[in-house]
């Protein structure tokens, strides 16, 4: 990850930086990079799903500040009246139960809140990155995905809150680049793993992991055959700031994760290997709509970025296995599954 760093530094240490989302698992890590190459924070959080707990260690520095809003509403004054370099937008829940927990909100926080947020950007010049998705291209008939590739998003199903509210505020940023109203970078994450995921999230790697430790069945959705890619946050902290810090003509989309493909069965393997667990592995109804296959292609973030993935699932996992088990001494795990909030088919 060394090669174009040092420019990557230069281009972010003094700026004031907005991080929608700042409290979130994945906000939190940016925020944390952001603040050590000595850019002054402005985290803007909700705590619909973000944790204060992700921010214990920001809290000490003195270029980091917490501002307590929701984006779906106007911005308060404390921000509009403030100029920013750059604004990153990560504010939305990410995880299928969560998100579908209230759909109207999850769609509006994308439309809505990413048009308050370009418009702020606009007054004040900033630089915009929104953190799209892989959920863009839905369940996809392309493999690997392709930036060029439109997608098969189900409109009216129960994940399209998340999908399309993602697809919209693309259009909201594309078209604000075109009407020369601000420069903005969009990146389309794939799913993102590590420590600070919650143990209540609802997402494979955390369910999987947090069930395996404390000797729990692990549910596994549908047959297990369906895969994902699975990308270690600083990976994929460190291809945002380098689509930040992209220059030059607007680049279109840019595809953010790793590219080796893993069935949900080997994910659930690795981690009982990994945490020496005797769980029982159990099968669950697949949940509605959900993705059969999700790999990206990743030539655009190589060629443009000279960035591509640096970590193993095995190195992230034990990373992200240490980080839970220090938790869980914190926290029993609750459980995520029999309340799994999950339309199945
Ligand atoms: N999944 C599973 N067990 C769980 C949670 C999820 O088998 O406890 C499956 C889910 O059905 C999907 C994949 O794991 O096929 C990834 O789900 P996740 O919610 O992490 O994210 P998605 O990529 O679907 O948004």
């Amino acid at each position: 990850m060394s090669v174009g760093k040092g420019t990557v530094l230069m281009k972010t240490k003094d700026k004031t930086i907005l991080v929608a989302g700042g409290a979130g698992f994945l906000g939190s890590h940016l925020c944390e990079r952001l603040v050590a190459e000595g850019a002054r924070v402005v985290c803007l959080d909700n705590f619909l799903t973000g944790d204060r707990g992700n921010l214990v260690k920001l809290q000490r520095s003195s270029r980091f500040e917490l501002v307590e809003a929701d984006i779906v509403e106007p911005l308060p004054a404390r921000l509009t009246k403030r100029k920013f370099d750059e604004i990153y937008n990560l504010a939305c829940a990410a995880s299928p139960p969560l998100y579908q927990a209230d759909p109207e909100h999850t769609l509006m926080t994308s439309v809505l809140g990413t048009h308050h947020l370009l418009k702020l950007a606009h007054a004040c010049g900033a630089r915009f990155l929104l953190t799209s998705t892989s959920e863009v291209y839905g369940d996809p008939d392309v493999h690997p995905q392709v930036e060029t590739y439109r997608g098969n998003v189900n409109c009216t199903g129960p994940r399209a809150c998340y999908d399309e509210g993602k697809r919209a505020a693309e259009t909201l940023c594309f078209d604000y680049d075109r009407l020369g109203r601000g420069l903005v970078r969009v990146a389309r994450i794939f799913n993102t793993y590590g420590p600070r995921l919650s143990s209540e999230d609802g997402r494979v790697v955390s369910n999987v992991v947090s069930q395996a430790l404390a000797s729990e069945d692990i549910t596994v959705f549908g047959d297990g055959s369906q895969t994902r890619s699975f990308c270690y946050v600083a990976d994929t902290v460190d291809g945002l700031i380098r689509l930040m810090a992209h220059d030059g003509p607007q680049p279109g989309p840019v595809n953010i994760g790793n590219p080796v493909e893993r069935t949900i069965r080997e994910l659930v393997d690795v981690v009982l290997t990994l945490t020496g667990s005797s769980s029982e592995v159990v099968f669950r109804p697949l949940p509605i709509d959900d993705p059969r296959r999700r790999k990206p292609d990743i030539g655009k973030a190589e060629r443009l970025l000279e960035w591509s993935p640096q970590t193993t699932l095995e190195q992230g996992l034990r990373a992200t296995i240490a980080w839970f088990e220090t938790e869980a001494a914190k926290k029993p795990f609750a459980g995520t599954k029999d309340d799994d909030i999950r339309l199945t088919a």
